[in-house]
């Protein structure tokens, strides 16, 4: 098949990979000029599989007005809802409730730990490694944490995935950075988990794609898509359409954009997350972060 991929983050370029190696004919389009500039360029690259559990859960309704009429609110309104906002947010509540949860969960945790499989899969072949480390530490600062990582950990179990409930100590052994004087009560240690630098992984795999044949067409807005006859897009300042065999939209948050007007409304809002990759000159002085 003559296949369309719209963006070329790391879901577009897995999947460019992915389908290259089946022998298909891909073009990937990009607005930017390489691929990961979105969201895949600095996220925390935490390979978790176990962890994995949609945010529409039970009892988050109540902690996240908890968070808003907080004094010291992390979080703030800053422009009225829409009204494509408050239809959102009724969903995601009617997503809380027990049962939608419970299947919600079982369906990401088995795309999650395929995904995992799949990777090491992938970069076993791949010609250069990337940057990773394995294992994962959650840290406990006391008795309210304890308690608090107790339901992930009995839902750990009943995945039967591996972990240990470990002492500052041993916890300052596995990981000999953390400081002295950073207060600590233990740690639950995943010796399967891992972190990957995403980005980095993109670009090697985008190189392992084209040499499957794969092309990517950067620099590139798509500004529609239609599924009337055949697949067709339009690009961005161009009036011919480009036709295709099959689309796969890859385009992050904005894929809700881009198949509304075929009548298709995606639940899909963003969500801002920060975190920080810090060059540690003296490793022995790293303080978690709180
Ligand atoms: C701070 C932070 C930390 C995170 N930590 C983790 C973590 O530890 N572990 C984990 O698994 N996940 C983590 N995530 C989530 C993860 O980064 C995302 O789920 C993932 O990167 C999404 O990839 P994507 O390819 O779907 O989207 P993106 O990387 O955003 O790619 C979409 C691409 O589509 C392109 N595009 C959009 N519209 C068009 C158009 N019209 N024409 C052409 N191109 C278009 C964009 O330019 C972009 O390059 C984190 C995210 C953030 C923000």
């Amino acid at each position: 098949m003559n296949i369309a991929i719209l963006g070329a983050g790391i879901i577009g370029v897995t999947t460019a990979y992915e389908l290259a190696a089946d022998g298909h004919q891909v073009t990937v389009f990009e607005r930017h000029a390489s691929v990961a500039e979105g969201a895949s360029f600095a996220n925390a690259g935490v390979v978790a599989p176990g962890y994995v559990t949609p945010w529409a859960a039970p009892g988050m309704p109540a902690k996240v007005l908890g968070h808003l009429l907080a004094r010291h609110a992390p979080v703030r309104v800053r422009r009225p809802l829409a009204a494509a906002d408050l239809a959102w947010m009724r969903q995601w509540r009617a997503a809380c409730d027990p049962a939608t949860y419970a299947a919600n969960r079982t369906r990401m945790l088995r795309l999650a730990f395929y995904s995992r499989h799949r990777l090491h899969e992938v970069a076993a072949r791949m010609a250069y490694d990337f940057d990773r480390s394995s294992g994962y530490m959650v840290l406990l600062r006391g008795d309210r944490d304890r308690q608090m990582v107790q339901p992930g950990l009995a839902l750990l179990r009943e995945l039967e995935v591996p972990f240990h409930e470990i002492t500052a100590d041993e916890a300052r052994q596995i990981e000999p950075a953390l400081h002295p004087h950073t207060p600590l009560a233990g740690a639950v240690h995943l010796p399967q988990d891992e972190v990957g630098n995403c980005r980095q992984f993109a670009v090697i795999l985008r190189d392992a794609a084209e040499q499957l044949g794969a092309r990517f067409v950067f620099n590139t807005a798509v500004s529609a898509v239609d599924t009337a006859q055949t697949a067709t897009l339009y690009i961005a300042g161009e009036t011919a359409p480009q036709r295709f065999d099959a689309i796969v939209l890859c385009a992050g948050v904005q894929s809700a954009a881009l198949l509304r007007p075929l009548g298709l409304r995606l639940p899909l809002r963003p969500v801002y997350g920060y975190s920080i990759s810090a060059h540690i000159p003296e490793p022995v002085y790293a303080r978690a972060a709180a």
